[in-house]
């Protein structure tokens, strides 16, 4: 794990949120390439839940909702976890993370275990006080619950079908770490998919199985995925099921996402905080009924931060002849990656320079593509390695004699020669619908 996390920052991919003044506990921030592959990870999940489908429409609701959402919801009761402090040291726990009744820490004696509520409170408008105290939303789902009827009526849907929104939620968790696994501020994925009550179980099962299949359509492996149902005393109290599809991270198997039939809880809560009907009427079989909503919620950092580590492979001795270091490898998926290809001149003279920026001025009309004529070739290379980048193209002498350039594998390192103008035909070809 420290080895990625060296990586990030050195790349670009993510650093310590303001770290000159010495980083705000568990906030980070997405740099040049991070931004890159975190979009190109939302991309994916948009493409495959919303655009390719035609049972699903989108949403994009804002984080700031009405308190009584956060009633309804049961999060101003019940939102928490059991914390405790230290007597000694003054360090604070979550209590379930503990594994005896004394501090990690320092040994110390422990306080009684007293709930945290884990949202972030602020104020709507110009006067603080009890009255105008809101919440920064800790899941981005009710979003999509308050807006059942509205996106019902406007988009004409019928159950069973879904509305997917992606967005930032914030939890002041009382212990983080794991690098960007468990944040203060982070992104989630969610879907809520309404059906009859009667095929909420068949759909669990569908959704199950399709978002586990969305993990290894991007890259990663198989065997380092797996799902956890959860046991009847684990469920949350809204929940008949629920399956996490949990990753084998370096530091242990943990979830990625939950997938949940939480039944009609939230629609039935809204509907009695809010007084407003969110029943659906069923033309064809004249009844009315609430739907029940089956949820796979996932984290976009925590999904972000699986590819990093499966793509991540460290070759002691290098692959070249030549090295001796160990020299690292991010083999992501072409469609996550942040950069799709590298223009790189073999030398600053003969010309080299201006045919690859006429190549790369080109190529960047259709995806990110990185010019870079510093250091040596391999330098160049490795460079590319470490933050992903599929292809890279070398301008080089044979270049001004027949018009191809060498065009690098990332994978296999094998190089053919490709004809500088059927680069964006070659790309298309390899990289599909990126
Ligand atoms: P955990 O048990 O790890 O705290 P959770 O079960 O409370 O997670 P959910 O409320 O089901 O999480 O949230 C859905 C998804 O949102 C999780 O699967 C995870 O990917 C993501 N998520 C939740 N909390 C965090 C966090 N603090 N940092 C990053 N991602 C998070």
């Amino acid at each position: 794990m420290e080895r990625i996390v060296s990586l990030c920052k050195r790349r670009g991919f993510i650093y310590p949120s303001s770290e000159i003044y010495g980083g705000a506990g568990s906030v980070w921030d997405y740099g040049p390439v991070g931004v890159l592959l975190k979009n190109n990870v939302k991309g994916a999940w948009w493409r495959a839940v919303v655009q390719q489908r035609d049972d699903m429409v989108g949403l994009d609701a804002a984080i700031l909702m009405h308190p009584r959402v956060w009633e309804a919801s049961g999060h101003v009761s019940g939102f928490s976890d059991p914390l405790v402090d230290c007597l000694q040291c003054k360090q604070r726990f979550r209590a379930d993370d503990l594994a005896g009744d004394r501090c990690p820490a320092c040994g110390g004696e422990l306080t009684e275990a007293r709930p945290f509520n884990l949202m972030f409170k602020t104020f709507m408008g110009p006067v603080e006080n009890e009255a105008t105290v809101t919440y920064l939303r800790p899941e981005t789902c009710q979003g999509i619950f308050v807006n059942f009827k509205n996106v019902l009526v406007s988009s004409r849907k019928q159950p069973p079908f879904g509305i997917a929104q992606i967005g930032k939620s914030f939890r002041n968790e009382i212990t983080t770490g794991n690098f960007t696994f468990r944040s203060r501020e982070f992104e989630q994925y969610e879907i809520e998919y309404f059906v009859p009550p009667e095929q909420a179980d068949q759909w669990f099962e569908y959704w199950v199985a399709e978002r586990l299949k969305w993990y290894t359509d991007f890259g990663i492996a198989a065997d380092r995925l797996r799902l956890r149902p959860h046991r009847e005393d684990e469920l949350a109290h809204y929940a008949s099921r629920c399956t996490d599809i949990e990753y084998g991270f370096p530091f242990g198997w943990s979830e990625l996402e939950g997938i949940a039939n939480r039944q009609d809880f939230d629609l039935r809560q809204h509907q009695e905080y809010s007084g407003r009907d969110l029943t659906y009427f069923d033309e064809a079989e004249k009844r009315r009924y609430l739907p029940h909503v089956i949820e796979p919620s996932g984290g976009v950092d925590r999904s972000m931060l699986a590819f990093l580590v499966d793509a991540y492979e460290e070759i002691p001795g290098g692959r070249g002849s030549a090295g001796a270091e160990v020299e690292s490898v991010l083999r992501l998926h072409p469609r996550l990656a942040p950069i799709k290809a590298a223009v790189l001149p073999l030398v600053r003279r003969d010309g080299m320079p201006d045919r690859a920026r006429a190549i790369y001025d080109d190529l960047r009309r259709h995806w990110f593509v990185e010019y870079d004529e510093g250091g040596s070739i391999g330098r160049r290379y490795r460079r590319q390695d470490e933050i992903g980048t599929p292809f890279c193209m070398t301008i080089d002498s044979q270049t001004a004699e027949d018009g191809t350039v060498t065009v690098r594998d990332r994978d296999t390192m094998e190089q053919i020669r490709v004809s500088a103008d059927k680069l964006v035909e070659f790309l298309r070809d390899k990289l599909g619908e990126c």
